[in-house]
């Protein structure tokens, strides 16, 4: 697929989503946010869903969270705009609860698509909810953050929520950025690896077939 193609399907499923009435979520949105960043990237983050000003913005990590997270990528030498950054649910849940397994269930086809088209070399799970979905785990993120995971033909790297930061002070800050260097680190390895890359091509197609998050 050309990369213009790859603009085109991520276009219309974003254009999905803004119309998707799947789950009750829709009912409390302003907008869907469906993703921000570059359809190139090699490294692609995950969070947990859309609060107050991303619903009133239409773009992910514009708010406090969002803050930080574009100063964490500066002090590892990433661009915001030259990564692809997403949330598990598109929908704001009301008063930023936790999304529920049925809207998780609901919404995850958006965040399969944009995977598949994406195919960044590294995904960077923020937080429990885009851990536990893509690595099928219950064991919690303090746990399985900081470690580079096998995921279909690529890696997933998973750190602490950047909101979870905010609330804990710079020991955890800290700790996502050394996570972050993780990542920059793992992308430059797997893409110089030609091996690496080509199970990162094969595999994408096949995650629906075989359950994945399933
Ligand atoms: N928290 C998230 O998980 N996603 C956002 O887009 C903003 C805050």
């Amino acid at each position: 697929m050309t990369p213009v193609e790859i603009r085109e399907r991520l276009d219309g499923l974003a254009g999905k989503a803004a119309a998707c009435t799947a789950c009750r979520l829709h009912k409390g949105r302003t907008q869907a946010v469906f993703a921000d960043g570059s359809p190139d990237a090699d490294i692609m983050f995950i969070g947990e869903g859309p609060g107050y000003n991303e619903d009133r913005e239409g773009l992910p990590f514009v708010g406090k969270a969002g803050m930080l997270l574009n100063r964490l990528l500066r002090e590892v030498g990433l661009d915001r705009r030259e990564v692809y950054i997403a949330n598990v649910v598109k929908c704001r849940p009301p008063n930023n609860r936790d999304p529920r397994p049925d809207e998780i269930e609901a919404c995850k086809h958006f965040l399969v698509e944009q995977l598949r088209l994406v195919d960044p070399a590294v995904v960077m799970t923020m937080g429990n909810f885009s851990t536990k979905l893509l690595l099928k785990t219950s064991v919690g993120i303090t746990r399985t953050r900081g470690q580079v995971y096998p995921w279909w033909g690529r890696v997933v790297v998973p750190t602490f929520h950047p909101a979870a930061a905010l609330r804990s002070g710079p020991a955890m800050e800290a700790t996502i950025r050394a996570d972050l260097e993780l990542a920059v680190r793992t992308a430059r390895e797997r893409l110089a690896d030609p091996d690496a890359q080509a199970g990162g091509q094969e595999e994408p197609d096949s995650y629906q077939q075989l359950g994945l998050f399933g």
